[in-house]
């Protein structure tokens, strides 16, 4: 019976945030090696060996995942309060068109002109 520990440094990209973090496994081997997660101090005469992963960044973490979700929530708010001003204005302005296009082809003949295009996103 031998056991090991998995120890790792975690770098946060988003916060800078650092941590160290262990797993501990007892090695069963059935033939090939496995590491099954384990929950019992190594009992006194068995092997115990420690190992150092590489560093691993994460590109959020615990510190930092409450606040970035917040301000991603309020950008996805704001994007969509955007688009609904944006189609909000547009609707207003198709409505004085066609006003000014009932008013124009009253009898006076001042202006028939109907769009016989679709509009480019500048023109929008
Ligand atoms: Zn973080």
């Amino acid at each position: 019976m031998s056991f090991i520990l998995h120890i790792q440094r975690f770098t946060c990209s988003n916060c800078n945030n650092a941590w160290n973090s262990s797993n501990f496994y007892e090695v069963v081997t059935t033939g090939i090696t496995n590491l099954k997660p384990s929950t019992v101090t190594p009992p006194p005469g068995t092997a115990f060996g420690i190992t150092r992963l590489p560093p691993r960044p994460v590109p959020v973490c615990y510190a930092c995942a409450e606040d970035l979700a917040t301000l991603r929530t309020l950008q996805r708010q704001a994007l969509e309060s955007e688009w609904a001003a944006t189609l909000r204005r547009k609707q207003e302005q198709q409505l004085e068109l066609a006003k000014t296009e009932l008013r124009g082809g009253s009898g006076s003949g001042a202006q028939t002109s109907h769009r016989t295009y679709a509009p480019s996103i500048d023109e929008l």
